[in-house]
């Protein structure tokens, strides 16, 4: 009789999503009347630039002529992407990255989740709290947590670092000695960013213990202060700790087209064995990598009209973000965030719990958010807005919120 990855009973079940689905769906039901604004999921709006449509309809041409038809893909993503990502992201700020480490993918969600794969199940991971859920979850189907504690809501075999803000959700170094430590900045869901000296700690640790980072870079294009790295590869040494993820799901509104990737320095080792031949390896066993019409839309994102374009499509979220931020402010509420990342992290007032808080803004505003105890624990009596609305929606938003 045949055995399933009994990992997988394990996982407590994401409630976060349906549940809001559903309590949205039934106050909808019982007030048809009111026009509900979502300022809760993750996921963008604004449509393609035209310098990306141009490239995507300019490849799907290619595809029909036998002349210029493409079948496979190389393993790691065309050198054609690699060279402008290599150059674009990593060389213009000084970070000696090359094409050749860097790895071509559908997306940061699945290179966060497939990461892990290359590294033992005895390995112990070390995450923030609150924190984007993909990375327990995946490390929970691999058996590498240990069991969970529903009162607590965490893992035996996770070591927690508490984001909040005392330390200005940005973690401590932990007591016990993660080998894998899960680092995203700017964040979701708290919307903070980690200066160049912080990370620099980060780094050292890291080579100092023997521990690997994963380094989440999904929100760089939404770094709009000086003194924040956009790249771990800014930081002295990263090149033997750290495998950066990016995405360009956020930074150009992939998020249905599926382009992101991961960059392996060949200098990163577990004593003699290179990672980065590890990761090559599982990319050409079992991976196909992201379709040719999509790499070419990815290679627009880096010509001089995509930059001009996306960096006002960025420019727009992030006007949503500052009315958001400056307006709760206003109206007396704890924010932070949304000011390198596209999130605002504000606290429930009055003591209210995160779900309490969502139930009211549902009730008295018609906005939906997401409450922050759905990211852990620490994120209990916090709620978090996203920017990834329209203007319109969110200034009515906010005007109601500032209204109750
Ligand atoms: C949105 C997001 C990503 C991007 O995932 P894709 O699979 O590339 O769409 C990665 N990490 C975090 C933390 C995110 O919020």
């Amino acid at each position: 009789m045949y055995k399933v990855n009994d990992n997988y009973l394990k996982l407590p079940g994401s409630y976060l999503f349906s549940t809001i689905g559903k309590k949205v769906k039934a106050y909808a039901a019982a007030h048809p009347d009111r026009k509900i604004i979502r300022l809760g999921i993750g996921d963008v709006t604004q449509p393609l630039a035209p310098a990306i449509i141009k490239a995507l309809h300019g490849a799907v041409d290619e595809m029909g002529d036998a002349a210029t038809f493409r079948g496979y893909a190389p393993d790691l993503g065309y050198e054609f992407l690699r060279n402008a990502i290599a150059d674009n992201d990593y060389r213009a700020r000084g970070c000696d990255i090359s094409a050749d480490e860097i790895f071509i993918s559908d997306g940061a969600k699945c290179d966060s989740g497939n990461i892990q794969e290359i590294f033992s199940t005895d390995n112990r991971i070390a995450v923030c709290d609150p924190v984007y859920p993909v990375y327990v979850d995946t490390n929970v189907m691999a058996g590498r947590t240990g069991t969970y504690d529903p009162q607590k809501e965490t893992w035996s075999n996770v070591i927690y670092m508490p984001c909040t803000r005392e330390n200005d959700f940005v973690p401590e170094l932990p007591k016990e000695t993660p080998d894998i430590i899960y680092l995203c900045f700017p964040n979701n869901p708290t919307g903070s960013a980690i200066t160049g000296r912080q990370l620099q700690e980060w780094v050292d640790y890291a080579n100092r213990v023997g521990a690997v980072i994963i380094y989440d870079a999904a929100y760089e294009a939404y770094i709009s202060q000086e003194n924040i790295p956009h790249s771990i590869y800014e930081c002295q040494g990263a090149k033997t700790c750290a495998i950066e993820l990016r995405s360009f799901s956020k930074n150009a509104g992939f998020t249905g087209v599926r382009l992101g990737f991961t960059v392996i320095p060949r200098e990163l080792k577990a004593g003699e064995v290179s990672l980065h031949s590890l990761w090559a390896r599982r990319h050409g066993t079992k991976y196909n990598g992201a379709p040719y019409i999509v790499q070419r839309a990815g290679e627009a994102v880096y010509s001089e009209e995509g930059k001009a374009q996306l960096r006002q499509q960025v420019a727009y979220y992030m006007k949503n973000a500052a009315y958001i931020y400056h307006g709760l402010k206003d109206a007396g509420y704890e924010v932070s965030g949304g000011v390198n990342a596209p999130y605002i992290w504000l606290r429930a007032p009055r003591g209210m719990s995160s779900w309490e808080f969502f139930d009211y803004l549902l009730e008295k505003a018609n906005v939906v958010g997401t409450p922050g105890s759905g990211f852990g624990p620490s994120g209990e009596t916090y709620f978090r807005l996203t920017a990834f609305g329209s203007y319109e929606n969110t200034v009515e938003a906010v005007e109601r919120i500032k209204a109750l």
